[in-house]
């Protein structure tokens, strides 16, 4: 066994504890040196070859900084990367195929962006090798005789040309001032631009100036702008993030149509909706997020996509989740009772303009025990409907009778300035008096699977959008509420965190009775979740219709037949996938107008 220690310098705080760490350590205390906090560094060592991976240290730091994992000896070949000593460590790569897309699923912080860095030729990768300057020569000896040879010395002979869609598109405002138009037309060297930007709806967007784009429209400029250069390797990290259903698989579309035939392109995703849509092939990562990461071998893209979901990797012979994630509790097998006494909340038709928008919403109820998904397009009165519900604004025609609800709501945009507390600690102690939060399922549902319990010395204010969004859920949800409304919570989230949110929000809602409203363009999420739908439709920015709540096959129905996608059952997991268009399936399903096939299909991908 080789041991992997990591220290989070963040949370490292020699001056606030009492060094226990290193007082308790039985290695130091037989005159070794296993864990040391040198002077000038001020924050603790593991010395990895000494320590033996008791543990106590870990259970000993009052502020979880540490982490200490025993892995077998044979993985120590396939180190790749390391940011330096007691840091993130990255074991293996996914590897690129040749004019076929591969995807790249796992947890946040698990070493996906890194993964692209070294495959873009952005970063050098180190090989475990902390102390010495990497070199591009010294990785092509370490690849010799692997599948990613012939990769790297195309890459380091500058034989390929890279492009690289990045993760964070809301930083693109910061380095690029001017018109759309004008940046596009500059770069576009495949003569595309007329087509893409009909493809991807963008052509009200080439007047706009960069830096006042919405995140949602950054993320088709910078997708538009990674198809228009004529490269060998496209790079797409998380490109469904801000977008919505319809913007997210026609993304998906676009990539697999206007990436040249023969380039390799890897796509690293958490919505598996689109991943099973977009990629060919599939490689998880798993490990310990901020720890270390290992990627799997390839998948075929649904096999890959159901042994995450299974939380097994056969090849690898590898659990990477207790539980496997199951979708058989099929929507329509959740009869809610219509009964009056339980109806816990109704709206009359309502009108709400703002400006130049106008919603008009259907009349409606919510009843007690149900979750109600609601999509549709971004723009089109999906926040404005869940502020007229919560009270934050009065309709103008219409109204929701007062009811006296206790009400949860999660914003869809969050600022820490909003919350009474100063730290997560804080605040966490303060909504435990209220039940919830303080019963053990929380603590290890939620506080645990959201690593909330490893930021409570942070400040709320100084949260990074995924902290942040794993918070405010949190805290909505440890309310002891009547309603809950969360605006986009699937944002920032990974898969894993995703489903713990689906979870909870289940365990919470069936088990007490109260109930929850979640607007999300995650469609794997929405079709776990929800008893019901509110579906919108109109023309964003100008007008928005709801309708519902419906039952989900009709929510189902009527979002996909205005999406012009169906949906098949995989055989093994029940999970919904997107049909190729125009396959037979697809052609049937709309000849019979049943856009949302409940019944497992085969599989004509896998063979
Ligand atoms: P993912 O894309 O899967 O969310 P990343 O590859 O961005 O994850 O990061 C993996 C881990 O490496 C994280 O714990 C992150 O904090 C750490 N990390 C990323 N970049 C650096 C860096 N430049 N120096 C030190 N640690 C880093
Ligand atoms: P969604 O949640 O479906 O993306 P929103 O309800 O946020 O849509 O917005 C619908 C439309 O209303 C958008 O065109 C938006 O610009 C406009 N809008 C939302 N809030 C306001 C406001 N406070 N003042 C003026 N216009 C607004
Ligand atoms: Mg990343």
């Amino acid at each position: 066994m080789v041991r992997v220690a990591s220290i989070e310098k963040d949370l490292c705080n020699p001056r606030k504890c009492q060094l226990e760490c290193v007082r308790f350590c039985p290695i130091n205390r037989i005159g070794k040196k296993a864990i040391e906090v040198p002077q000038d560094l001020g924050k603790a060592v593991i010395y990895e070859d000494v320590c033996v991976g008791c543990g106590i240290c870990v259970k000993k730091c009052p502020f979880q900084a540490i982490t200490v994992v025993n892995l077998p000896d044979e993985l120590e070949k396939h180190v790749v990367h390391r940011y330096g000593p007691n840091a993130f460590k990255l074991y293996g790569l996914p590897i690129p195929h040749e004019g076929r897309v591969v995807g790249v699923i796992g947890r946040n912080g698990i070493g996906k962006t890194t993964a692209l860095r070294i495959l873009a030729g952005e970063l050098v990768p180190n090989l475990g090798m902390v102390d010495s300057k990497p070199s591009w020569d010294e990785a092509l000896r370490f690849f010799r005789g692997s599948e990613l040879y012939n990769y790297f010395s195309k890459l380091v002979n500058k034989r390929i040309r890279v492009i690289h869609k990045i993760q964070h598109v809301d930083m693109i405002r910061t380095y690029i001032k001017g018109y759309v138009k004008e940046v596009l037309e500059r770069i576009d060297e495949r003569g595309i631009l007329g087509e893409l930007k009909k493809v991807l709806d963008a052509e009200s967007l080439m007047d706009k100036k960069v830096p006042t784009l919405s995140g949602g429209e950054l993320q088709k400029v910078a997708i538009i702008a990674a198809l228009l250069r004529d490269a060998d390797v496209y790079v797409f990290d998380e490109p469904a993030s801000y977008l919505d259903v319809r913007e997210r698989l026609r993304v998906s579309r676009a990539i697999r149509r206007y990436v040249p035939s023969r380039a390799y392109t890897i796509v690293v995703e958490h919505d598996l909706a689109i991943v099973d849509y977009i990629a060919d092939l599939v490689s998880v990562v798993y490990g310990e997020p901020g720890v270390y990461g290992i990627y799997s071998k390839v998948y075929s893209v649904g096999s890959g996509v159901n042994h995450f979901l299974n939380g097994y990797l056969p090849a690898e012979n590898m659990r990477i989740r207790s539980e496997p994630i199951v979708f058989n509790a099929r929507p329509e097998q959740r009869v809610v009772e219509l009964s009056h006494k339980q109806t816990y909340l109704t709206w009359t038709e309502m009108t709400k303009v703002l400006d130049g928008f106008t919603l008009k919403a259907s009349q409606g109820e919510i009843r007690a025990g149900e979750v109600i998904g609601v999509v549709g397009p971004n723009g089109i009165g999906k926040t404005t409907f869940a502020r007229l519900i919560v009270g934050e604004i009065e309709p103008e025609v219409g109204y929701v009778p007062f009811r006296g609800l206790r009400i949860s709501y999660k914003p869809q945009y969050i600022k820490g300035e909003i919350f009474p507390w100063e730290y997560v600690g804080e605040a966490l102690e303060s909504v435990a008096k209220d039940g919830i939060a303080s019963s053990e399922w929380f603590t290890e549902e939620v506080i645990r699977k959201f690593k909330l319990h490893k930021l409570k010395e942070k400040r709320i204010k100084e949260l990074s959008g995924g902290e942040l969004q794993k918070f405010s859920i949190a805290i909505a949800l440890a309310r002891d509420s009547e309603l809950y409304v969360l605006d986009e919570p699937s944002a920032f989230l990974d898969v894993d965190e995703r489903l713990a949110v689906a979870k909870a929000i289940r365990k919470i809602i069936e088990g007490r009775k109260t109930a929850c409203l979640v607007i999300d363009h995650d469609l794997m999420l929405i079709d776990y979740i929800s008893d019901r739908l509110i579906v919108f439709s109109g023309e964003p920015g100008v007008r928005g219709q709801s309708i519902g709540p419906v039952d989900v096959r009709k929510g189902m129905n009527m979002l996909l037949k205005e999406l012009e996608v169906t949906f098949r059952r995989d055989v093994k997991t029940g999970r919904p996938r997107v049909n190729k268009p125009d396959s037979y399936l697809d052609r049937y399903l709309k000849s019979v107008g049943e856009y949302y096939y409940t019944k497992p299909a085969e599989d004509e991908r896998e063979a």
